[in-house]
């Protein structure tokens, strides 16, 4: 089957002047509140399922429209996301929601803790999976009773416009609106107060979006990326660590936030690896990737000129074609990568898996301590030892001992970044809890009360809080 063929698209975008009117419609629903009610927030989540189910197809066209993504990468990978969100979340509203027991205080009462919902929140998505990042967030915000305007990426303009034409037809457009657009809309729309932003995307805008949030001491949650390392030792089965690191670093052409970014492999392993990751390649695509369905595009002509660039100069183990029209770049390894390589500066972002050299386990470690605190953290090994010093180490948003990828898909587990590759986490009841405020209620009887507390403070009470205390 040959791959989709990405279309042009017009930026999208919404009137910049009825931005702030958005928003102050949303904050007076919010007001009366209407998306308290239990009962309003299923109707929500009820609905975003239907629209998921109902309009996938559609869906799956527009992300191969902006793309080329297959259509299994684009149903369990970006799609998928809203339905399994969406689902434990409504089995989950009540417990989630029900006030949580803090203990009876001796001569003070009962104390609980209730999830209030924030207010009216932001949630800005990227491009790379640009549906699942912004309406799985959005479960998260509705089950805690929040009104939401959400910012598609310009940059996947397909998605954008279907998301806008689509969601209103399923969601209480007073409570939940969407914005599309790019710099100008997302810039009106940081000038609007917000109760919480979340961010997913780069680093630089986290820092525009932080900025803006200042000015009205909005909270923020930012899912942002990095350079996630991959170390594989002496121990580890090769031919499978190659397949799982292979599968997380092209599925969607390595444009992925937690894609192995490189790989730190023992000297022992390393001529074995790169051999086993070229079997992989070709087992997976039949050797042929530039026709092939099942492999991604590069987004645009901007990240494949970038994407082009670092390849120039490197030791290509296999792959390296790239063409520009199409936006096609080959899977590729590169071997013998100097650390001091442009391609060993910023997250790569594309499926250039640059493989370096290492003499065991603590220089790996010290290799990945001398970067930024990366999104993910992937250690290939069969030695517990390695695992215990790898993981106590290091620091990284999350970690997969054996595999790729697949940490992401246990909704118990908070997905976020730590440092430069985010800040607050997300999925199942860690989303819920990121846009809820945590009240602490103390609740007294009016039968005891206890005189000694009050003034005047005489001596005698004095010396018994001394005597306690
Ligand atoms: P992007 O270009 O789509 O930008 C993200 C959002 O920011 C868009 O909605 C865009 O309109 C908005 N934006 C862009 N420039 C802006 C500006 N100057 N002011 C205000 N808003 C602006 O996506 P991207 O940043 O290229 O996304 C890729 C990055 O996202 C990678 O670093 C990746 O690792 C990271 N990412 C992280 C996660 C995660 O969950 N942690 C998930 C996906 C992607």
């Amino acid at each position: 089957m040959s791959a989709a063929a990405i279309q042009p698209a017009n930026i999208p975008s919404s009137p910049i002047d009825e931005i702030a009117p958005l928003v102050a419609r949303l904050r007076q629903t919010f007001e009366t509140g209407r998306t308290k009610p239990l009962a309003w927030r299923r109707a929500q989540l009820e609905a975003l399922i239907r629209f998921a189910k109902e309009n996938s197809d559609a869906l799956v066209e527009a992300l191969q429209a902006d793309m080329g993504k297959p259509e299994l990468e684009a149903r369990a990978a970006d799609i998928g996301q809203i339905t399994q969100e969406a689902k434990l979340a409504l089995k989950n509203l009540k417990k989630w929601t029900r006030p949580q027991s803090a203990g009876r205080i001796p001569f003070m009462g009962k104390s609980f803790v209730i999830r209030d919902p924030l207010g009216v929140v932001l949630i800005v998505a990227p491009w790379n999976y640009p549906v699942g990042l912004l309406l799985s967030p959005l479960v998260g915000a509705i089950a805690a009773g929040n009104a939401v305007v959400l910012k598609p990426s310009e940059v996947t303009a397909h998605t954008s416009a279907i998301l806008a034409e689509l969601l209103p037809k399923y969601l209480d457009t007073d409570a939940i609106a969407l914005v599309e657009g790019g710099v100008p809309e997302t810039t009106a729309l940081l000038e609007q107060r917000f109760d919480h932003i979340m961010y997913t995307g780069n680093g630089s805008v986290a820092k525009v979006v932080m900025a803006a949030a200042t000015k009205h001491l909005t909270p923020v949650t930012l899912e942002l990326g990095g350079k996630s390392p991959c170390i594989v030792d002496r121990t580890a089965d090769i031919p499978v660590t190659a397949r799982r690191i292979a599968w997380g670093k092209f599925m969607n052409a390595g444009q992925t936030c937690i894609a192995p970014d490189y790989v730190l492999a023992d000297d022992s392993i390393e001529e074995e690896l790169i051999r086993e990751l070229k079997k992989s390649v070709e087992e997976f695509y039949g050797g042929e990737t530039k026709n092939n369905a099942d492999y991604t595009r590069i987004v645009n002509g901007r990240h494949h000129e970038r994407l082009s660039k670092l390849m120039v100069g490197q030791d290509i183990a296999f792959g390296g074609a790239t063409e520009a029209e199409g936006c096609y770049i080959e899977p590729t390894v590169l071997r013998n990568v100097s650390p001091d390589s442009p391609i060993m500066e910023g997250e790569i972002f594309g499926p250039v898996l640059p493989v370096l050299r290492i003499k065991g386990l603590t220089e790996a470690i010290e290799f990945v301590n001398r970067g930024e605190k990366p999104l993910a953290l992937y250690l290939f090994s069969n030695d517990s030892t390695a695992e215990k010093r790898v993981l106590s180490e290091t620091s990284s948003g999350g970690a997969c001992i054996n595999g790729t990828i697949m940490h992401i898909g246990n909704s118990k587990m908070p997905f976020g970044g730590v440092g430069p590759s985010g800040m607050g986490a997300y999925h199942g009841q860690h989303s819920f809890e990121t846009f809820s405020h945590r009240k602490a209620v103390l609740r007294r009887g009016f039968k005891f009360d206890l005189k000694m507390m009050y003034p005047p403070y005489t001596k005698a009470r004095t010396n018994f809080v001394k005597k306690v205390m």
